[in-house]
């Protein structure tokens, strides 16, 4: 099993394109061009598959909204994959309340199998430690966000569900945490299972960027010619803590 191995895979600052020099960067630059030991003040975490073992059939769910014929021609369209809510918001009020309640469906059957992701919590105790901060974006429900604080009573916040608008892969909320917690959004990680959300959203706000891959999904060659890059790719999340110590400065 993949999963399993925790492989090491740091992506390379080197495989990150470097921007030309002569005239100031722009904040939403500033993550590709790594340099060593830059200081972190904040991570911020994705919920399902990051923060929670994934038990959501994303594929079923997707089929199950929009009908086999148009998953597959919109699958085929979407190689990096489906962004269900944004498909939705342009239906009919009747179309779409059909579609959140498949959706919603989904997401209580989710919720009823509810597991914390083995390195969470140890993830949590070690930022505590350092005092860093720790927020939370996810594109789920506000009750599936006070469910996670409830059950495994590990606090994030601010923690942002799709209450909130624009929702991931909008830059929005991970600007809005990082204006709360009056911090850079390049001294902030952003880490998540999902390159088209938690890595384009972290990207767009200017922070770093860690893709969770617990199966190896995101080395297909579909992948390959997929632009969007993180700054760094683990396997569980044990790998963030050497990570964080090698990478980053983690004075408070
Ligand atoms: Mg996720």
């Amino acid at each position: 099993m993949r999963s399993l191995l925790c492989r090491s895979l740091y992506a390379s600052p080197t495989s990150f394109r470097p921007r030309p020099r002569s005239r100031p960067r722009p904040v939403s630059s500033m993550a590709d061009g790594f340099a060593p030991r830059a200081r972190l003040r904040g991570v911020v975490f994705d919920m399902d598959g990051t923060l929670t073992v994934p038990v959501i059939d994303f594929a079923a769910m997707y089929r199950a909204v929009l009908g086999d014929d148009e998953y597959r021609r919109v699958r085929a369209e979407n190689p990096t994959g489906i962004d269900i809510l944004h498909l939705i918001e342009g239906w009919t009020p009747e179309r779409q309340r059909k579609a959140y309640e498949v959706i919603a469906d989904y997401e209580r059957q989710g919720l009823d199998r509810l597991q914390i992701m083995p390195g969470a919590a140890e993830l949590c105790s070690f930022l505590d430690s350092k005092k860093l901060r720790r927020g939370l974006i996810t594109r789920n429900m506000r009750s599936a966000v006070d469910l996670f604080h409830q059950r495994f009573g590990i606090i994030f916040s601010p923690a942002l569900s799709r209450e909130f608008r624009p929702y991931k892969p909008d830059p929005a909320p991970l600007l809005h945490i990082c204006s709360s917690w009056e911090v850079k959004p390049s001294e902030v990680l952003m880490i998540g299972d999902s390159l088209k959300d938690d890595v384009m959203c972290g990207k767009h706000a200017g922070a770093f960027t860690c893709l969770l891959d617990q199966t190896g999904r995101y080395d297909a060659p579909e992948f390959d010619s997929v632009d969007l890059k993180p700054n760094f790719k683990v396997s569980c999340l044990t790998e963030v803590f050497p990570l964080l110590e090698a990478k980053f400065d983690l004075a408070p």
